[in-house]
């Protein structure tokens, strides 16, 4: 048994993704190719205050298109770049097309807030903080405007170096979210340790909101947790209005999901907030 536990991939051990394992080789190549030549885009989703209809904030999400394979989803090559020891380059071309995006809209009034996801495990060590710091000099850009979500959280062995390293991006003035919160992959003591400004509503509950009782108590007290804590609540996966007008009624802040707006190019959000300012309405999901 021994000897067998030695053989085993240590990616068996570590990740939570089973798709992970069926990962075809020869995209791999073509994985390093995007990474290289600069194929990563980003789409970015808005998010809208519940009480106004603005929108106040977008998600950015990795984006790559292979020629051959068409669209390939980032929960499958993030979990490549990670094995392959290349996340914090994905990381770096993200980052570097969402900062290229804020400073896009920043001259306007209607410039939202922009998130971005990153992934704990790079939090074990300080580099990811110079990744940032590097990135974010000499550009024309307020880091309060920029949230990071992390994401698999569960995955943090060490509280104190995640901590250290959240407080010195925190210290160039980001905010720091939760992201998935209430599934496996996040969990409240990972929001006792660690000084979160805003928690994301895991969509297992979101996407459930209208047929379970069990799922509008848990995003209820989810609602509370982040409001006596002093952190923004965000609702993620809203698919219809029914589901919109419960989160109202919960008194959640903020929301995202397909029935507000799917992800859409940066170019595509700029021309949406400008629409919306020139109309009368502002920038109303009704409207
Ligand atoms: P996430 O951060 O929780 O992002 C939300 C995901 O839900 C996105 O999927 C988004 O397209 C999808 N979504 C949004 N609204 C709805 C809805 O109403 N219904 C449904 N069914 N889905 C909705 P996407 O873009 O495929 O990303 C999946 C995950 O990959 C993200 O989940 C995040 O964990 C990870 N990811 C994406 N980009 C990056 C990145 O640049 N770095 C890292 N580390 N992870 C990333
Ligand atoms: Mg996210
Ligand atoms: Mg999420
Ligand atoms: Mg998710």
């Amino acid at each position: 048994d021994r000897a067998r536990e030695a053989y085993r991939p240590v990616f068996m051990i570590t990740d939570f993704q089973s798709d992970k394992e069926d990962w075809d080789y020869s995209l791999q190549t073509r994985l390093e190719h995007a990474l290289s030549h600069d194929r990563i885009d980003i789409a970015l989703q808005p998010q809208f205050d519940l009480a106004s209809g603005d929108i106040v904030g977008a998600e950015a999400l990795a984006r790559w298109f292979d020629e051959e394979q068409g669209q390939i989803p980032p929960e499958r090559f993030i979990g490549q770049c990670e094995r392959v020891g290349r996340l914090d380059e994905l990381t770096e071309r993200v980052l570097s097309k969402t900062l290229d995006s804020i400073e896009a809209m920043s001259a306007n009034e209607w410039a939202p807030d922009v998130s971005l996801n990153i992934s704990a495990i790079q939090f074990a060590d300080e580099g990811i903080a110079d990744l940032i710091e590097r990135q974010i000099v000499g550009r024309a850009i307020d880091p309060k405007g920029v949230t990071i979500e992390l994401t698999e959280t569960a995955r943090i062995e060490n509280f104190v170096l995640a901590r250290r390293t959240i407080e010195r991006i925190k210290q160039l003035g980001m905010k720091f979210s939760i992201d998935d919160f209430g599934i496996q992959t996040a969990n409240l003591e990972t929001i006792y340790e660690l000084p979160f400004d805003e928690i994301k509503i895991d969509r297992l509950f979101i996407g459930n909101l209208r047929q379970s009782t069990k799922a509008r108590a848990i995003t209820s007290s989810l609602i509370g947790l982040a409001r006596d804590s002093g952190m923004v609540c965000v609702a993620e996966g809203i698919e219809d209005n029914a589901t919109l007008e419960l989160l109202k009624e919960l008194g959640c802040e903020r929301a995202q999901g397909y029935f507000l707006s799917r992800p859409i190019p940066p170019k595509d959000l700029i021309n949406l907030l400008k629409s919306r300012t020139d109309g009368l309405d502002g920038r109303r999901y009704h409207g």
